[in-house]
């Protein structure tokens, strides 16, 4: 099954062992990658690691690159994108099982996650002609003002597991419309898809007569992921990952005034007034706290519910979760509706959270428990009894643990879905225009996304993504995104015959 999905890429002599990709990122070996199957924990094949010379290598392609890159006219570069658009189409079935078969999300969420690359692609071509920057009213006669972005140079993009491609190509795809050069840094537990994506869209590029734009190194461990965070040719370190480790590159890269962006941890939290629609809340809430297995950063942790319904949701919720447990297996079978956690240790930490949460005064009212077969499978979890302010309740525990708490009036709701350290994703359910006014005024979710009668997973590419406080405050993808790609140059042009001065100082000589 794995070989056929690897074949199916091109990807077949990859347990050779010598395997390389355009984009050269192993001449040597610095040590081997062996990304195992979470349904089995089998290794899936063996990927040479990118040693300190190849990581200089390529830094030197990718300057080379963007020289030439920079001054292209960005719709031409937008038509490269196009390319990349277009195989990912003809790849997307493919691609869609490796990454469900690597990284262990069920086959429609693989599909899915390659169609946001899709999605993404003609969303920059459409951008590469839209760059706008604004002209101004110069306070001096005979003066014209304005700005312009210029290409930043080159973007490091370090990924996390759970999304293995398609936040590459939210960064990498805009980046390129803007005339940047990226070097990716991926998960080492997903590096085959992350070789199977670069592979479509680089041969994408070579056969529409393009240069490589993309690039690749994967770090046996993570010292070439922090020689990337430090260097200064790097104008942009892109990171999408923990908060711990997140929080740790962003003062690396402040100390040597480099830009970042920042897409780390969610404590998401769903809110369910007296009038919410079930038949419309109960699906958003089992797919944002089961799906992916509880492995998004826009997963479902936390269900703040009326106290007048809140019986009678646990009911319902304890209900469709049993259903979700008579389809829980193998993630490239399109007919289970949740996978694997990625690794043992993610199992062992799901394991760890429910004892906490038992410990705090805690009850698991369904799931909690590991799956007693091969791979990294748990039951889903739903905890009831604890405070929004439990220290467990507050961290993100990257599995499905869903812990539902009552509230009383919409200010005690919104004050528990804002009391945690992070911001990334929230919802109400309400039919009441009130109250899903509040839900999204400047005294409502403090988070980045915000969302009314959907869940808080499942974003759309066109909206720009991220959230604040320990999420980091990056956004990414749709709306103005892209300018975060580029650098920004505000030009004055004298055409008169004078040389008068700003705020009119007087300099006679
Ligand atoms: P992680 O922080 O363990 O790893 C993320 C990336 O950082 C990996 O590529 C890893 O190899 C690299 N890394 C590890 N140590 C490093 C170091 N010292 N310097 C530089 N890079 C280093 O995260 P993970 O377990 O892969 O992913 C899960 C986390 O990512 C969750 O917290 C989740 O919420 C978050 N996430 C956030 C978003 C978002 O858009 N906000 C999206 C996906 C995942």
């Amino acid at each position: 099954m794995s070989h056929a999905i690897l074949k199916a890429l091109g990807l077949s002599d990859v347990n050779s062992g010598t395997y390389l990709g355009r984009g050269e990122w192993s001449s040597a070996s610095a040590g081997r990658i062996t990304p195992k199957n979470p349904t089995t924990n089998e290794v899936i094949a063996t990927v040479e690691a990118t040693t300190a010379a190849d990581y200089e290598t390529v830094i030197a392609r990718a300057q080379e690159v963007f020289k030439i890159w920079r001054t292209t006219p960005a719709p031409r570069r937008g038509e490269a994108i196009r390319l990349c658009g277009e195989a990912l189409r003809r790849n997307k079935d493919a691609l869609g099982s490796l990454v469900a078969l690597e990284m262990g999300k069920s086959k429609p969420e693989g599909d899915g996650e390659v169609q946001e690359m899709i999605d993404i692609a003609d969303f920059a071509v459409g951008q590469s002609r839209m760059m706008y920057g604004y002209t101004m009213h110069s306070e001096r006669p005979g003066h014209r003002m304005y700005d312009q972005y210029h290409p930043l140079g080159l973007v490091g993009i370090i990924s996390a597991f759970n999304f293995p491609v398609a936040v590459w190509s939210w960064n990498s795809f805009l980046a390129a419309v803007c005339g940047d050069i990226c070097i990716w840094k991926p998960s080492n537990k997903v590096p085959l898809s992350a070789i199977a994506a670069m592979k479509v869209c680089n041969e994408a590029l070579r056969e529409g007569g393009f240069p490589d734009l993309f690039f690749l190194i994967n770090d046996v461990d993570h010292s070439l992921a922090e020689t990337l965070v430090d260097d200064r040719r790097v104008g942009l370190i892109s990171f999408t990952g923990s908060t711990r480790v997140g929080r740790r590159v962003n003062e690396r890269v402040a100390h040597r005034m480099g830009r970042c962006l920042l897409e780390l941890g969610g404590n998401n939290a769903i809110i369910l007034d007296e009038t919410a629609d079930l038949k419309l809340a109960v699906p958003g809430i089992v797919f944002g706290a089961v799906g992916t297995a509880g492995q998004r950063c826009t997963t479902t942790r936390r269900l703040i519910v009326h106290e007048s319904i809140y019986d009678n949701v646990l009911a319902t919720l304890v209900k469709a979760y049993r259903q979700v447990e008579t389809k829980i297996g193998d993630p490239t079978d399109p007919a289970n509706l949740m996978g694997p956690l990625n690794s043992p240790e993610a199992v062992d930490e799901f394991l760890a959270a429910i004892e906490k949460a038992k410990a705090s005064g805690g009850t698991v009212e369904t799931g909690g428990t590991r799956i007693d077969r091969p791979g990294n499978f748990v039951l889903p979890a739903i905890v009831t009894g604890l405070k929004n302010a439990d220290e467990i309740v507050q961290h993100e525990t990257f599995a499905p643990i869903l812990y539902v708490m009552k509230f009383k009036t919409l200010d005690e709701a919104i004050d528990m879905q804002n009391g945690v350290p992070q911001g990334l994703s929230s919802s109400i359910f309400t039919t009441n225009l009130k109250s899903a006014e509040r839900f999204l005024s400047a005294a409502g979710s403090d988070c980045g996304i915000a969302n009314v009668n959907i869940g808080t997973s499942g974003a759309e590419i066109g909206g720009a993504f991220g959230g604040e406080k320990d999420t980091g405050g990056g956004r990414e993808s749709g709306s103005d995104a892209w300018k975060v790609y580029m650098r920004r140059q505000t030009n004055t042009i004298n055409y008169s015959d004078s040389l008068p001065l700003a705020q009119g100082i007087k300099f006679d000589l």
